[in-house]
């Protein structure tokens, strides 16, 4: 059983990103730039956004955090948005989610420019992903993209069961895994909670990729012997012997599910680190496309 290590994975991606930036900093021109917009004081927001800044600064991409009150409105948000996506400076803008239950995610989305949206949210970026164009891949199945490269997994005629349809994670993750591209080409079967029967189905998947946000929720049942197992989920479960009083729980219940597997990403430790690779590939295309 091959563990998907996210640390060596994203690694591999940073340096050579990192390489790419010192090539451009020879060149006199400017470095490619993010702002990442993080509203109120969500516990998981600020270690995301923290850790998405800190891998801006270790590359060599400038970056810009912008923290706003909770109460702030959505046209006040909107108004910053478009300052952002007028400033020559700046090449990607991400706002973090979950937003207040007062704003819309979808209008703040919209509001965002195409040509700066590394987070891959925006419907053109989504209509040209479905239509396979070069566009901003949402930074998580990007992330699990570049996993399944790095280790060289085959991809190609397996079904894949994708548990859960969002449009951060599922949904953009059955679209990629079901394309005509290198790591792609499955038959890809998606579930979600109106799913009966997700065992079986489940049981089918030579490449199973749980995103539903259920603390192991799978189990060593559902899953076929040697299939590769894909865990997105993030949820913190309460524990009163660690040190923050919680720990990190993956979709998977990785002690019995890993040795039935062929691969496994483990969690912490694993897609959450090439999330991050995922969004900082995105900033340099962006620079790229709109940089001088
Ligand atoms: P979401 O709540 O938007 O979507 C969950 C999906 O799972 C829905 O489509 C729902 O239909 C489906 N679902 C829920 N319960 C189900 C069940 N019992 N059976 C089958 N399907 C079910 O969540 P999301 O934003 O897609 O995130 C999913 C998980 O991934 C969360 O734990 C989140 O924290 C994590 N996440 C991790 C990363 C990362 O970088 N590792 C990035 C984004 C999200």
């Amino acid at each position: 059983m091959l563990i998907l290590d996210g640390k060596i994975a994203s690694r591999a991606v940073i340096d050579t990103l990192k390489t790419e930036v010192e090539q451009i900093k020879l060149t006199g021109k400017r470095t490619p730039h993010l702002a990442a917009i993080l509203i109120g004081n969500n516990g998981a927001s600020e270690t995301y956004v923290a850790s998405k800044v800190k891998h801006c600064d270790e590359i060599g991409f400038g970056s810009t955090l912008i923290r706003l009150a909770d109460n702030i409105s959505e046209a006040e948000l909107i108004a910053t948005i478009t300052e952002l996506n007028n400033n020559d400076a700046i090449d990607g803008i991400l706002v973090q989610l979950p937003l207040p239950k007062h704003i819309s995610e979808q209008n703040i989305i919209m509001a965002i420019n195409p040509a700066k949206d590394v987070d891959g949210f925006h419907p053109v970026s989504v209509g040209k992903l479905v239509q396979g164009l070069p566009t901003f891949i949402p930074a998580t199945p990007y992330g699990i993209m570049l996993m399944l490269e790095h280790f060289n997994i085959t991809t190609k005629g397996k079904h894949a069961v994708v548990i859960g349809r969002s449009n951060i994670v599922g949904r953009p993750m059955s679209i990629l895994l079901s394309s005509n591209q290198p790591y792609g080409n499955c038959t890809v079967t998606v579930c979600h909670s109106h799913t009966p029967n997700l065992n079986e189905i489940c049981l089918q998947g030579d490449i199973i990729v749980a995103a539903l946000g259920r603390a192991e929720f799978v189990k060593a049942n559902m899953v076929k012997e040697g299939a590769v197992v894909i865990d997105v989920g993030i949820t913190r479960v309460e524990d009163p012997t660690a040190k923050k009083g919680y720990r990190i729980k993956g979709d998977v219940a990785y002690n019995e599910v890993a040795p039935r597997t062929s691969a496994i990403t483990p969690v912490p430790g694993g897609v959450g680190l090439m999330t991050i690779a995922g969004l900082m590939k995105n900033t340099l295309q962006a620079y790229k496309a709109i940089g001088k």
